[in-house]
């Protein structure tokens, strides 16, 4: 976008525009990263499953209860993706985040591997938070009165230097948040450097884990997925084999509400989650997780899959770039994530501004996650960053949305500047 207007005239320009998209009384909403309707048709085929399959390939009778690690087969096909071996992978309910949230109460009510109390009894837990994150570990850190250390991301991942200094010195420090791969929201994959160096680096506390939320592990955007080296793997070739908690589920591969989770982590950790879980559950939806085998059949068919979810999704994201291209481009007010893979881009604009985006697009009918979600207490200190979820919406749509958005910022972004 070039223009010979005045930083006033811009701002002018702006007020106009802005104008006329309230006028068109939108209605569009870009805040979760839900897959869209197509997305979700690309399983429909889990409707007809299992058909009239009762058992699994061991005999299981999966509409019977029972079987708390999950279906082997699922486990099987998952075990790769997930680089967690099958005897160690669980295979349990829908939903990842509760697993994480299971984990985090045990850890807090019952005595973690390695430790020599329950988190409760030790005062304090404080967990390092990268940022920006993922809005949902950071509501369970609250939920739980879990302080939060924020720690900056770099391009290969969090900033190690800070991570090592505060796990080393501070024995409150009981875990980090991880999205490894294509991370809510950045997009940045971590390095394999990184993965060695949260393997290997000393902490205060014994029972530090890694809550390693693997949740777009197969959610590649291009031809060259990013490499991610193994955390299980080289924490126990660290000597700190109990240290990595994999968490995964197939959300956003088949049925976002009716997929099948995953966790994975060192014999000891599994036995420590078999046995809080043998008092909540009887076992999981074993039906659903058959089905699942089934569609998805061995880790080609899972990667097939995505490849027809990622000829649904790369269009949105290429649209992503090119709106803010065409609407930010050469003004100076943004810079903006073009990931490899994942849900998101992370939009930056001038501190001080992305809460006043978000209220203006709000205003214009846009709905945006809250400005400041991406950081723990939502309190993002430069209030400069913004998340955009291009899934959901059809491509007009998201189109008609990024426009408006590029109108917003450069409404609030010319207004903000000092004359
Ligand atoms: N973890 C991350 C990083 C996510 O972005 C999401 C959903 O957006 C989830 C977990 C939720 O996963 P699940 O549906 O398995 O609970």
């Amino acid at each position: 976008m070039t223009s010979t207007l005045t930083p006033a005239g811009e701002f002018e320009r702006a007020r106009e525009e802005y104008a006329a998209l309230k006028a068109l009384r939108l209605r569009l909403d870009l805040t979760r990263g839900k897959p869209s309707p197509e997305q979700l048709d690309l399983s429909d085929g889990l409707l007809a499953l299992p058909g009239k399959r009762r058992h699994a390939a061991d005999g299981t009778d999966v509409r019977n209860y029972g079987g708390l690690a999950g279906l082997t087969e699922l486990r099987e096909i998952f075990a790769e993706l997930l680089q967690v071996p099958v005897p160690q992978l669980i295979a349990a309910g829908n939903s990842s985040l509760e697993l994480m949230h299971d984990c985090l109460v045990h850890a807090l009510l019952g005595v973690l591997p390695g430790a020599s109390s329950r988190w409760v009894d030790q005062g304090t837990v404080k967990f390092l938070c990268p940022v920006p994150g993922y809005d949902r570990h950071f509501a369970l850190c609250e939920r739980f009165g879990i302080e939060m250390l924020p720690v900056p991301m770099d391009a290969g991942g969090p900033d190690m230097d800070a991570v090592e200094r505060l796990a080393a010195t501070d024995p409150a420090v009981k875990g980090i948040w991880c999205v490894p791969r294509y991370s809510n929201p950045s997009g940045v994959t971590y390095a394999p450097p990184t993965v060695a160096r949260l393997a290997a680096m000393p902490t205060a506390a014994p029972d530090f884990r890694i809550f390693w939320d693997n949740a777009y592990a197969v959610h590649h955007l291009t031809d060259r997925p990013a490499e991610l080296a193994d955390l299980l793997a080289a924490c126990a070739a660290s000597g700190h084999p109990d240290r990595a908690l994999v968490f995964g589920s197939t959300s956003k591969i088949t049925a976002a509400g009716s997929g099948v989770a995953f966790f994975g982590a060192s014999p000891a950790n599994v036995a420590w989650l078999l046995g809080h879980s043998a008092k909540r559950s009887i076992g999981p939806d074993k039906v659903n997780q058959l089905r699942h085998a089934l569609l998805l059949r061995d880790a080609e068919g899972v990667r097939a899959h995505m490849e027809r979810q990622r000829a649904l999704l790369r269009p949105k994201f290429d649209a992503v770039q090119r709106c803010l291209r065409d609407g930010l481009g050469g003004t100076g007010l943004a810079t903006w994530s073009d990931p490899d893979g994942g849900y998101f881009v992370t939009l930056e604009v001038p501190d001080g501004c992305a809460k006043e985006v978000v209220r203006r697009a709000a205003d214009a009918g846009i709905a945006l996650t809250p400005a400041g979600a991406t950081h723990p207490y939502g309190d993002d200190p430069r209030d400069a960053v913004i998340r955009i979820a291009p899934s959901y919406p059809s491509l007009p749509e998201l189109e008609q949305a990024l426009r408006g958005l590029a109108v917003c910022v450069r409404l609030v972004g010319y207004g903000h500047r000092p004359p």
